[in-house]
């Protein structure tokens, strides 16, 4: 099979069970990143180009179709650049990824924040047992291999700045490789 060319620019999912900071991460990440990359909220996009079977009024949330998200993005995907931040990661194919960062947020903290944000008590207990049970953490060591995937926690400011100035350190680190790599 032929290898597919180096890209310029990393690609990064930002996951993590909905309410641990994926969006906010992903903001800042963009603002402070040493190269252009493109923020992108798939629940936005999910919405946006209806790659969706509907919406589900129990839980609250849409009918995501994973194949039309993969086919949507795959056009964007060989040029790189690009921050995913959705709470299902593995749904990218392995090959799309350089990074995994997975949010993590302890469980009281996490009620307050999904509460906040008026999800019902159903959703709020779902996400929350999940948190607990890590199983963002566990899907996201299932999909990729296991040194591109980074658990950070996401629980204060604080931890927002250190996150973010170290996933900058790494796409230093990374463009410095691809450069070696490429002989440039
Ligand atoms: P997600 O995209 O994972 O659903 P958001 O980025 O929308 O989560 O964050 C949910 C809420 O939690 C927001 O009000 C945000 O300001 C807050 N939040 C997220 N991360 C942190 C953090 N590290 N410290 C303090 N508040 C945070």
């Amino acid at each position: 099979m032929q290898e597919a060319a180096p890209r310029s620019s990393p690609i990064i999912v930002i996951t993590g069970t909905p309410g641990t900071g994926k969006t906010t991460h992903a903001q800042l990440l963009a603002e402070h990143s040493p190269v252009s990359l493109q923020h992108i909220n798939i629940s936005e996009l999910v919405k946006e180009k209806a790659l969706h079977d509907g919406f589900d009024e129990e839980w609250q949330s849409y009918v995501v179709d994973e194949d039309k998200v993969v086919d949507e993005l795959e056009p964007l995907v060989e040029a790189g650049g690009l921050i995913l931040d959705w709470h299902a990661c593995d749904a990218f194919p392995e090959r799309w990824v350089d990074l995994v960062v997975v949010l993590q947020c302890n469980h009281t903290q996490l009620w307050d924040r999904l509460e906040d944000r008026g999800y019902p008590l159903k959703k709020i207990q779902e996400n929350n047992e999940a948190e607990i049970m890590n199983v963002v953490l566990e899907e996201a060591r299932e999909a990729y291999a296991e040194e591109i995937v980074i658990p950070l926690q996401s629980e204060s400011t604080e931890d927002l700045e250190s996150n973010v100035s170290r996933i900058v350190q790494w796409i230093e680190a990374w463009q410095k490789n691809q450069k070696l790599d490429s002989g440039s």
